[in-house]
């Protein structure tokens, strides 16, 4: 294979910057997959953002489809939402009492919502499913949950936890430090599998606080599970007493307003959002309906808290970015951006016969080196594809695309990729996946 058909890319400001910052940190980084273990040459060091545009310390400029993992649906540097921070920095960053913003970003995210009715916000994604699960076991009195392989949600001890052998399982640890207790009220299945969600019911009958699925499933590929699945997910736990929470970090305010539970028609009991919602800033939110939410502390017994909890220089970022999806048409004509996208991708490649498939909700997108049309469990996926994603992924740094470092994520197409820019990184996949 002809791999260097582009020169690499200059890395020396960046390479000085990690060699710094391994003195620092473990692995150089603060969050484990920066660290660029699964694809070739050392992080790139970014120093600014515009748009769809990033720039490494280097000054390579890359059409960036990474969005920091999913909430710059407007792309960087949004100038709404820097503004309204601007504004509301002048007034002081955060008092640790209520203020009206809080007050404003609910609103919009609670008339827009047929899902929730109250909320809470948390300041990342990790502690917004942590406290619903809490919140599940508090209000059911149970204490064991369902989660999938393939399926992430942060990483609370509860749900660091994959799969062991066998169609239904305890758990077990996928990190040290977490106790073997904890994962055995941790119960893993492999998604759309119903006979094995029927048998952890009649095993476990009383015993489940709750399931918990990605609304649709994207740290992992992009596992999209069928609709009729999904019914049946529901009625299950219906029938059982158990609540469904959707965890909808990326899916929510991405796919759509009301993220996968309108995508799919389903009502989940408990909703988790963040990335999108916080524009950038740390945020988190978990919500469901009032009778629920009413056993969160100070109103019930689950206790949950925040020192910087709805702080309000991240509610204005998230009050900037929600008022500009919520116009007229947003969705429609970023979706239908994406899906010509990937759609001209997938067509390039089919066309030459190569291994090669591109999966697609919305304006996410998932490359696999697969030649199957459907993905829909985490075992489908041939850890073998993952050698091709590596050699993609430095041919697109070489191109100036940036996708996140790691075959098993998805991307994401912002209001900010112009047809002209999609164009373009349209054109160096196209080279990319000729080397
Ligand atoms: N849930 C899902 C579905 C996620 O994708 C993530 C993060 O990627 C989380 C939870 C955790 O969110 P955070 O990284 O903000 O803690």
């Amino acid at each position: 294979v002809n791999t260097h058909t582009k020169p690499d890319i200059s890395r020396e400001k960046s390479a000085a910057l990690y060699e710094k910052s391994k003195k620092y940190f473990p692995g150089g980084v603060n969050s484990p997959v920066r660290a660029f273990k699964s694809v070739y040459g050392t992080p790139l060091f970014i120093q600014k953002g515009d748009g769809c545009f990033i720039w490494d310390a280097d000054d390579n400029q890359f059409i960036d489809f990474c969005a920091s993992w999913g909430p710059l649906i407007l792309g960087h540097n949004h100038a709404k939402i820097r503004e309204k921070v601007a504004e509301v920095m002048q007034n002081g960053m955060s008092f640790g009492a209520p203020t009206a913003l809080e007050n404003e970003l609910a609103e919009l995210i609670i008339k827009n919502n047929r899902f929730v009715e109250k909320i809470r916000f948390t300041s990342s994604g990790t502690e917004a499913v942590m406290s619903a699960i809490r919140l599940a076991r508090g209000y059911t009195g149970r204490d064991k949950i369902v989660k999938f392989e393939g399926c992430y949600h942060g990483h609370s001890d509860s749900l660091l936890v994959k799969a062991g052998s066998g169609l239904v399982t305890f758990g077990e640890t996928s990190s040290a430090g977490v106790p073997k207790a904890f994962a055995e009220e941790t119960i893993v299945i492999g998604l759309n599998d119903k006979t094995a969600l029927t048998q952890v019911f009649e095993q476990f009958k009383d015993q489940i606080a709750a399931v918990i699925i990605e609304g649709i499933p994207a740290n992992n590929g992009l596992l999209i599970q069928d609709k009729e699945y999904i019914e049946f997910l529901r009625e299950i736990c219906s029938t059982n007493g158990t609540l469904l929470i959707f965890d909808e970090v990326i899916t929510g305010f991405r796919v759509g307003f009301e993220g996968a539970a309108a995508y799919y028609g389903i009502t989940p009991d408990i909703v988790t959002y963040g990335k999108i919602i916080g524009g950038g800033l740390p945020v988190g939110m978990y919500g469901a309906s009032a009778e629920i939410m009413g056993h969160i502390s100070p109103d019930g017994g689950v206790y949950q808290a925040g020192t910087l909890s709805g702080n309000p220089v991240a509610m204005a970022a998230g009050i900037a970015t929600l008022t500009e999806l919520s116009k007229s048409g947003f969705y429609k004509d970023l979706n239908a951006k994406a899906q010509e996208f990937v759609e001209s991708i997938q067509r390039f490649a089919s066309a030459r016969n190569y291994k090669f498939k591109v999966f697609t909700v919305g304006s996410v997108f998932w490359f696999a080196f697969i030649d199957k049309d459907k993905i829909q469990t985490a075992e489908d996926i041939d850890p073998a594809s993952m050698e091709k994603f590596k050699v993609l992924h430095r041919e697109l740094l070489n191109r100036g695309v940036y996708l996140g470092p790691s075959g098993y994520e998805v991307g994401f197409v912002s209001a900010a990729h112009s047809k002209i820019e999609l164009e373009k990184a349209k054109r160096a996949i196209f080279e990319a996946l000729d080397v």
